[in-house]
């Protein structure tokens, strides 16, 4: 099976999966989107209200945001793929549980092991934390760790890990806007360091 076919395999699965009780207020699934083969995957926390609405990752405010973002680096949403750590919108956009990340991060796995990517950029505490899990790595706060590069192993692929703040952070403030920006310029010289822009 191509790339392609193996994601939306784990698609159809995600969107008939029961393991938590996600499904029964969700209206639809947010798998996740983008090339199959992205050498920069980006990992946000879970569906909002629009993401729900659509089944598409990022299409609400802080999508906005990260379409702003992804202009820094030069790259479109259809060069990287954008998943998140859960695929089903939580209620009022309460933070995912623990037992929810547990039964719900299998499919991010798989996501990973399929699409192989060399970054890995973290948006925000959810995703930076389960992603340095995977790297033996303790995650302290997200203000740690923001704007660095950790490179090591997840899921048995060498990779660039690179954790800045939730987009929706920039809508709560101006500063936290500033940071973001900040830390996609850094992400930029890193990405052509490796030689990873104009893929
Ligand atoms: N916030 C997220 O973490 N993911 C989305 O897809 C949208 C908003």
């Amino acid at each position: 099976m191509s790339k392609l076919e193996l994601l939306k395999e784990i698609a159809r699965e995600v969107s008939l999966c029961r393991n938590c009780t996600l499904w029964k207020t969700r209206k639809n699934p947010v798998p996740g989107d983008g090339n199959p083969s992205a050498t920069l995957m980006f990992i946000g926390e879970a569906p909002g209200y629009w993401e729900d609405v659509k089944g598409k990752p990022f299409v609400g405010m802080a999508g906005k945001t990260l379409d702003f973002l992804l202009s820094i680096l030069g790259v479109s949403r259809d060069e990287v793929f954008i998943g998140n750590v859960l695929k089903c919108r939580p209620p009022r956009n309460r933070d995912p549980s623990p037992e929810e990340i547990r039964l719900c991060t299998p499919f991010l796995d798989r996501q990973i092991k399929v699409i192989e990517p060399r970054f890995i950029v973290t948006l925000g505490r959810h995703s930076t934390s389960y992603i340095f899990s995977k790297m033996g790595l303790e995650f302290s706060s997200i203000s740690a760790v923001r704007g660095k590069l950790f490179e090591g192993q997840v899921l048995g692929l060498q990779v660039c890990v690179f954790p800045t703040y939730h987009p929706a952070a920039a809508l709560y403030s101006g500063r936290n806007r500033e940071v973001l920006e900040k830390d996609f310029r850094t992400l930029k010289a890193a990405l052509e360091r490796y030689g990873l822009l104009n893929f």
